[in-house]
């Protein structure tokens, strides 16, 4: 093994979770003198995702925010409305710029090293951790990895594992067909087929939009069928004819509260996706990794066993029902959304959603949802 080979950490994936612990770690003296190698199979040189998340002001990220919206829009099958959400935002960024703005910062710094391989095995030797990929075998005191695989959480049935799955198009029209000051949060106007289903859609101008179909549910659907819910969207509901597809993504988020600490050890730890931070009754991540890295970052300066960090608290035992109720009766789960939309503002549901609430507003919150199915769910997690 070649003294190249040995790292004080290595991070695996340069996605939001590892390009956000990486230029965190940049910016802290604490690890200026360390070799830190980040690495990815993809170049990620694309516009692979867009990012979007609620947020009270200026944020970390504003620089490279490229759409925001202070109103949003929900529909359920009974109600429809506008809200406006001061004080927050809610804020768009295309995956490339996020990309191109932490690799900016890396290039200037000396001691973090960006190798675009694919990591095929990942093992926790007692000293430190060896990261095997194709061409080369790597040694590092930490190992942060965000490879993220469905068998992680699939292979247990204590906690349902569900998906946030999504086809999206940006569509640019020939008429002006979008209203650019508001974003449509959710609309479950659309046939929902015996299961969760609703239209998300991103206006950047009266021309152009992210249209996604999505759905919280346990299994995937053919391809055209997502493409054929879109386009019905565009035709029945937004009378709209004309259109381009300048860009699609697609994508599932697990929605499960599977405890993924069992997966770390002393010094091999997962995070995004992977670390199970990607928030289970919403599928939302990216602003939960942000807030997570901070305390992540501390902890590692402990020096610390890796896996002695937990960030369970009692939302954990929130989503849990919830995603209990969405499992078990998952043609319903509109219901859920359309109380909580007509009962409550959405400035609690997003602080809710944050986890920042107290617990007399958690119960405001929780006192919106539809009672039956969320006491059934309770009484057969307790007995
Ligand atoms: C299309 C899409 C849209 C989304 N939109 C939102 C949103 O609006 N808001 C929100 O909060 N969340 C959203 N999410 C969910 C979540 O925020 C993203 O998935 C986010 O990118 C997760 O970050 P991560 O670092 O865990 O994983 P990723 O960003 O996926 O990073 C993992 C990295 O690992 C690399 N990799 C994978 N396998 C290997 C291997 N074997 N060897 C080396 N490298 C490997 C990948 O190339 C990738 O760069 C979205 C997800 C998708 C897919």
């Amino acid at each position: 093994m070649n003294k190249s080979s040995h790292y004080d950490y290595i991070i695996i994936g340069a996605g939001a979770a590892g390009l956000m612990l990486a230029d965190a770690m940049l910016k802290d003296d604490f690890f200026s003198g360390k070799s830190i190698l980040l690495l990815d199979k993809d170049s990620k040189q694309t516009n692979d995702r867009t990012w979007c998340y609620w947020e009270k002001g200026v944020g970390q990220f504003d620089a490279i925010v490229h759409k925001k919206w202070n109103a949003i829009y929900f529909s359920g099958k009974k109600f429809s409305k506008r809200y406006a959400i001061h004080p927050y935002t809610y804020k768009m960024i295309r995956g490339i710029d996020f990309y191109n703005f932490v690799f900016e910062n890396i290039k200037v710094h000396q001691n973090l090293y960006f190798k675009q391989t694919k990591v095929t095995d990942v093992i926790d030797i007692g000293e430190g951790v060896k990261v095997v990929t194709a061409n080369e075998n790597y040694i590092a005191g930490k190992v942060f990895n965000s490879v993220f695989d469905y068998g992680m959480a699939t292979h247990q049935n204590k906690y349902p594992v569900l998906q946030q799955h999504f086809v999206g198009w940006f569509v640019k029209t020939q008429k002006s067909v979008f209203d650019p000051a508001q974003a449509t949060y959710m609309d479950f106007s659309i046939p929902q087929k015996n299961n969760t289903r609703f239209m998300y859609v991103l206006p950047t101008s009266e021309t152009e939009a992210l249209v996604e179909y999505t759905l919280f549910s346990e299994n995937l659907l053919q391809k055209d069928e997502y493409e054929n819910a879109i386009k019905d969207y565009l035709k029945k509901d937004l009378a709209c004819f004309d259109y381009e597809i300048v860009e699609t993504e697609i994508g599932s988020i697990p929605m499960t509260c599977y405890d993924f600490q069992e997966h770390h050890t002393k010094n091999l730890r997962y995070i995004g996706t992977a670390g199970g931070w990607a928030k289970p009754s919403t599928g939302y991540t990216f602003a939960s990794t942000a807030r997570k890295i901070p305390v992540l970052l501390e902890h590692i300066k402990t020096e610390k066993p890796l896996d002695n960090l937990s960030f369970k608290n009692r939302f954990w035992r929130y989503d849990l029902l919830f995603l209990d109720v969405l499992y078990k009766d998952n043609a319903n789960g509109h219901n859920i959304f359309e109380s909580l939309f007509k009962n409550r503002h959405p400035q609690l549901i997003f602080k809710f959603l944050d986890e920042r609430t107290s617990i007399w507003e958690d119960i405001k919150y929780i006192w919106a949802c539809p009672k039956k199915p969320f006491i059934k769910a309770l009484l057969s997690r307790l007995f």
